[in-house]
């Protein structure tokens, strides 16, 4: 004779079933309620966490990071970005010089760096039998017009 495997109570004659009948209602029933639940979890919005300080996130939201982080992120993203302008600009302005000394030399032309200090200037002018102000003047032009052949002294 079967006997119910929860409860242990005999089991009608004939019966090819595991439980009795009580057992088996609450069995179902606990089944159910297990179903549903999982059914609840996989439905609901999993929760989620910022990816950076892992603070948990709005549910629902397709976010990555905290509000928080987000702002320090943008920060971040904004300073990267300058700093790759600058030195785009700092390549551009070598080979502006680059191309303003190679233009001084094809014309036999003598070539002055940018951002040369006064002390310097007034060296090289002298170097070059003429005024500061006039070497100033000549260089701001070369600057403008590489190759200009106006006479440096
Ligand atoms: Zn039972
Ligand atoms: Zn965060």
């Amino acid at each position: 004779m079967r006997k119910c495997e929860i409860c242990g109570a005999a089991l009608p004659q004939g019966s090819r079933a595991w439980y009795c009948r009580t057992c088996g209602i609450k069995r179902r029933r606990e089944r159910d309620r297990a179903r549903h639940q999982r059914l609840l979890e996989a439905s609901a919005p999993r929760e989620r966490f910022c990816e950076s300080c892992g603070a948990p996130l709005v549910p629902g939201s397709k976010a990555r990071f905290c509000e928080a982080c987000r702002d320090v992120r943008g920060r971040e993203q904004a300073r990267e970005q300058r700093e790759r302008e600058r030195a785009y600009l700092g390549e551009m302005g070598r080979r502006q010089e680059n191309a303003r000394e190679e233009a001084a030399q094809q014309r036999g032309l003598p070539h002055f760096r940018s951002g040369l200090g006064i002390e310097e200037l007034t060296r090289l002018a002298r170097e070059h039998r003429t005024s500061y102000g006039k070497l100033v003047a000549w260089m701001d032009l070369h600057r403008r017009r590489p190759g200009a052949d106006e006479e440096l002294a």
